[in-house]
């Protein structure tokens, strides 16, 4: 797309394939009670999008948006909610659907948050970790892929708004982000 955009870290065929399994394995596990699904804007829309595709059951569809942090709330783990629910969770099974864990600190505002709202259940799915950087202890149910620690951008991760429309998942090597 242009120089700022360095190698894959994971590419389309290995992005289709696994996207496949995650649904396969959540059509497995939710035979019985369909979740809704709860896609984290605007990073995991793609993701969303296919992984929707791949569970074989009468699914619903929710999305949360929540701010990016500067460095004072990355400490503390604060998440100003963008967009609310629309759909009432209580005694409902929900999965988050997650573009990338990083600190793990949203996702563990998220999962509190919802948790908060008396749903049957919550699990997430994520498509990336950051390998080693949670600080946080996370239930995660279901993961893509684990990454090296670098920034990356491309299906629906973006810089600046940039890149969300790259088919993989790239490194970003262009200038400094903020
Ligand atoms: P955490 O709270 O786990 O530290 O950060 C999660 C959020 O930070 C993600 O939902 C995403 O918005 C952003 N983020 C973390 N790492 C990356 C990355 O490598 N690339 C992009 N584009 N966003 C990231």
């Amino acid at each position: 797309m242009d120089e700022h955009i360095g190698r894959a870290v994971v590419g389309v065929d290995a992005l289709q394939d696994r996207v496949g399994e995650l649904g396969a394995q959540i059509t497995a596990d939710y035979t019985d009670d369909p979740p809704i699904l709860v896609g984290v804007l605007k990073g995991a829309f793609l993701f969303m999008a296919d992984l929707a595709r791949a569970i074989a059951l009468p699914v619903e569809f929710d999305f949360m948006a929540v701010s990016s942090y500067g460095s004072a709330t990355r400490t503390s783990g604060t998440v100003r909610i963008l967009k609310d629910l629309d759909v009432d969770v209580t005694d409902r099974p929900v999965l988050i659907v997650e573009d990338i864990v990083d600190s793990g600190l949203t996702l563990a505002y998220l999962q509190r948050n919802i948790a908060a709202r008396g749903p049957r259940s919550v699990a997430t799915c994520a498509l990336l970790v950051k390998d080693g950087l949670q600080r946080t202890e996370l239930d995660l149910a279901y993961v893509g892929f684990t990454i090296p620690p670098v920034f990356v951008v491309g299906y629906g991760l973006d810089v600046g708004e940039r890149y969300r429309n790259l088919s993989g998942i790239h490194e970003y090597v262009g200038p400094p982000r903020r």
